[in-house]
């Protein structure tokens, strides 16, 4: 990779003041690409383009069976380039090639999903004004220059969740990837460019969040701030955002409960199902996933079966570089998301809950790596809600046990969180299953299964998890201006005034 990582007006570039940064392969510390450091004056610089190109006209004046077409040929693309796309993600996120393969393929999906929708939705409605004189409509608009910021988990699944309707609308952008894993974001811009998007409308700056990110949600010419990451730098994008009241989007973290009724286990297909889906809840991509099962909520009743299980299989589960064969989970992200868990597990530990698997890094020869941010998967039992592994989001693999006996004392805890991204429950009730997913205050709900999302139905929290929805029709919305357009087709004096 180069350090050419800036696009700006349809041009790669290094940094204005030339610096770079090292990316590092989770699985072993080591650089192994180079990445242009940007600064405030080269998001200035792509604010510029981006503004360009939308007062140009050029692309929200195209009309939407183009940008439907372009959207698809991206997917296409996608699907090319899926294996190259996938060995990116992996060695800079650390996650299963896998894991890279089906974030590709969910990638691709977002793409033909809003180039479908955007054609589906038409150019507004037409609107009854009670007279054959008026003719009324309601139109959609694009709202202009939008700044997206990304994080470390998913970088060019978050990145496309935006981009897609963004481009599908008719804006122009200015992306930021996570200066941590900005390789799949560059890639992706290239194939934006390859797909034929005209010149600034896409851009990219790749740099650190307090100067690059902090000055794209500031910046008086963008007119909306979309924004995944956690909640720290979600308040203060929130806040710099404020002063122009841009619109803002802000997709947060989670502390997310799978809750599990003791009827759930009472079949062996049955236990061995919710053993399994809780392990994935918990320890896919080492917990690094927003909507991580992090939580497990399960009926005092088989609450020893259910974690003694759930331990023993967490214990199997094989570490190591996410482009090796066989293996089922990578590192952490960085040394400091390492240090972070292993301080989370330690309070817990403080406080009292009892370690069932885990709590340490592996042994070198168990990921053939002495230098990567391996933690083994972790189940920590006899949690309760005052300790700070309940409720702050660690996003390691770190699974925490509750208990509940009544359905009620289940909905108050899977409730107590001041997050509310996604939940799951399980049970062989469907009568249960649906009151409980009613009263849970958590953007998506799972009944009987963790995990699945669909790019048309969507995705976002209640309370501090975020502010607004990305996918499904809501999260074309987002990128769109509503206008009433009213006309007089037989105007005349109103007479309103006497003179
Ligand atoms: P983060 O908040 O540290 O960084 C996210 C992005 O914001 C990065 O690009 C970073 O450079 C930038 N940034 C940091 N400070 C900024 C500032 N002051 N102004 C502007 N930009 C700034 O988050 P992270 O550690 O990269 O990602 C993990 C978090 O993301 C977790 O909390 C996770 O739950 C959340 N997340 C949420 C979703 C969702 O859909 N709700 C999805 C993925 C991740």
């Amino acid at each position: 990779m180069t350090r050419t990582t800036i696009h700006t007006d349809g041009a790669w570039r290094d940094a204005l003041n030339g610096e770079t940064r090292d990316v590092l392969d989770p699985a072993d510390g080591r650089p192994f690409a180079v990445v242009a450091e940007g600064g405030a004056a080269d998001a200035d610089a792509a604010v510029a383009a981006a503004r360009a190109a939308f007062d140009s006209g050029v692309w929200p004046g195209t009309p939407v069976a183009e940008r439907a077409a372009l959207l698809r040929r991206v997917a296409e693309l996608l699907v090319r380039d899926r294996e190259e796309l996938a060995l990116l993600e992996s060695r800079d996120a650390g996650k299963t090639l896998e894991e890279g393969r089906v974030d590709v393929d969910c990638v691709a999906d977002a793409f033909r999903y809003f180039a479908d929708l955007v054609l589906a939705e038409g150019p507004g409605r037409v609107v009854d004004a009670g007279s054959d004189t008026v003719h009324s409509v309601v139109v959609h608009e694009p709202v202009g220059v939008c700044a997206m910021i990304t994080p470390w988990n998913y970088p060019l699944l978050q990145a496309s969740w935006k981009i897609a309707p963004a481009v599908a609308a008719g804006n122009t952008f200015v992306v930021k990837p996570s200066e941590i894993t900005p390789l799949s974001t560059v890639a992706l811009i290239a194939l934006l460019a390859e797909a034929g998007l005209p010149n600034g409308v896409a851009n990219l700056v790749t740099g650190p969040g307090h100067t690059v990110g902090a000055r794209l949600a500031e910046h008086p010419d963008v007119d909306l701030v979309s924004f995944t990451g956690g909640l720290t730098s979600g308040v203060k994008v929130a806040q710099a955002a404020a002063p122009g009241v841009k619109k803002v989007a802000l997709e947060l973290g989670g502390k997310n409960p799978n809750v599990v009724f003791a009827d759930a286990c009472e079949t062996e297909e049955g236990f061995d199902t919710a053993v399994d889906q809780a392990l994935n809840a918990a320890f896919m991509h080492s917990g690094q996933v927003c909507s991580a099962g992090s939580r497990l909520i399960v009926e005092e009743s088989v609450r020893e079966r259910f974690v003694a299980e759930l331990s023993r299989r967490a214990a199997r589960i094989k570490l190591g570089r996410g482009t090796e064969k066989d293996v089922e989970c990578g590192p952490l992200v960085s040394r400091a998301q390492l240090e972070r868990t292993e301080e989370y597990v330690a309070s817990a530990l403080a406080e009292g809950a009892v370690l069932r698997s885990g709590g340490r890094r592996p042994e070198p020869s168990a990921t053939r790596s002495a230098d990567g941010y391996f933690y083994e998967p972790t189940v920590l039992d006899r949690c309760n809600r005052r300790m700070r592994v309940i409720r702050e989001e660690i996003f390691g693999p770190v699974l925490t046990v509750e208990t509940f006996r009544t359905e009620d004392e289940a909905v108050a805890l899977a409730n107590d969180t001041e997050y509310g991204l996604a939940g799951a429950v399980w049970t062989a009730d469907a009568a249960r299953a649906r009151r409980v997913a009613g009263r849970l205050r958590h953007g998506t709900v799972w009944i009987n299964d963790f995990h699945p999302y669909l790019p048309q139905a969507e995705w976002g929290g209640f309370g501090k998890s975020g502010v607004g929805r990305e996918l499904g029709p809501s999260g074309l919305a987002e990128y769109r201006e509503t206008k009433h357009v009213y006309q007089n087709l037989a105007p005349r004096p109103v007479r309103w005034f006497s003179g």
